[in-house]
């Protein structure tokens, strides 16, 4: 049995796991499938994000699926595929009791600063997680498709505050795993979405997401795409992309911020957001998103394929994370258990 940890900035070891007994309420799994995520990202080559700095060593990862190894006198079946729910919110909290679980003021995540003392995270052989927290899926899911249900929430939450639905002009700004799966649950839910990026090769895997048009910044005169769009989803965290977002959003639109933004001083064209009465939501995680993504990972409607960057085996995570910092990766960058 292994785990990884990340000890310093863009040092990840891997080392024997030693098991305890489970805690109450948990059940032990075996990871089938993990991601990396780009808050994993900036743990790994700052060993801080948005703020918040990692005190002591510890496992990445909150994107994960797993097999049940010892239900621990849960409903849970051994050898059962889930879906692993990393928010562990309190169920007491006036959040909570709203069903905000991701505003929960008691939340502990798996793999981040925010949460104290730090809980670690998916990268590592065996995982005891709140059995409350694990999904069963149906037979046959593939684990490679269903790791991407915690990121699809994320998406789907930001579709949700933005209020997307058939039929709207939506556009997404920033083509990476999060823009790409913004892409992929906004066309499933029928809207039609228009896909921004930098670089090429991104907006080549957006169409294959499901975006009906790409734009390559630089190969477009922005005009063409003034006040065209109901929603906008920022995916990017580049302040020119929130500048282009409220260009392109339409008098009374919405512009729903999904990325990972960084705290910093930014020029942003605030008097647009009066001219044109624009909405600005933020997302935050999710909340029953979560259901709604491993459903529509069971319903087989989403190409996950088509979004998978790279896969590494699990002691490679190291590897794995120096190739997304790299930054040559289109979509998602995959780490496998030992039997996936
Ligand atoms: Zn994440
Ligand atoms: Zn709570």
């Amino acid at each position: 049995m292994l785990q990884t940890k990340l000890t310093a900035a863009q040092t990840v070891e891997t080392l024997p796991q030693r098991l305890g007994p489970i805690p109450e309420g948990h059940a032990r799994l075996r990871l089938a499938v993990a991601s990396l995520c780009g808050t994993d990202l900036h743990y790994y080559a700052h060993f801080a994000n948005a703020g918040f700095q990692l005190q002591n060593p510890v496992t990445l990862g909150h994107e994960a699926c797993a097999y049940v190894v010892d239900p621990n006198g849960s409903d849970l079946r051994e050898g059962q595929l889930v879906a692993l729910n990393p928010i562990m919110n309190c169920g007491e909290c006036a959040p909570c009791q709203r069903g905000e679980e991701n505003l929960c003021t008691a939340k502990k995540f798996p793999g981040s600063a925010t949460t104290v003392p730090h809980l670690d995270g998916f990268f590592r052989e065996v995982i005891d997680h709140p059995a409350r927290c694990c999904r069963p899926v149906a037979d046959g899911v593939n684990p490679r498709h269903l790791t991407f249900a915690e990121p699809m929430a994320c998406a789907l939450h930001s579709l949700n505050k933005g209020g997307v639905c058939a039929g709207q002009q939506v556009l997404v700004t920033g083509c990476g795993p999060m823009g790409l799966l913004a892409i992929a649950g906004a066309a499933a839910r029928g809207a039609h979405v228009t896909a921004l990026d930098l670089r090429a090769g991104a907006v080549e895997v957006a169409l294959k997401a499901g975006a009906e048009t790409g734009l390559v910044i630089g190969q477009f005169d922005e005009g063409e795409i003034e006040k065209r769009f109901d929603v906008v989803v920022e995916a990017s965290g580049a302040i020119p992309a929130f500048n282009t977002a409220l260009k392109a959003v339409r008098p009374k639109g919405r512009v729903s911020i999904l990325s990972n933004i960084q705290l910093r001083e930014a020029q942003v064209m605030l008097h647009l957001i009066m001219l044109k009465e624009i909405e600005i939501v933020g997302s935050f995680q999710f909340n029953r998103e979560f259901e709604e993504a491993v459903q529509l990972v069971e319903s087989g409607a989403v190409n996950f394929d088509a979004l998978t960057a790279a896969t590494y085996p699990l002691d490679r995570a190291g590897e794995a994370l120096a190739a997304m910092a790299a930054g040559g990766a289109f979509g998602k960058i995959l780490l496998l258990g030992p039997e996936a």
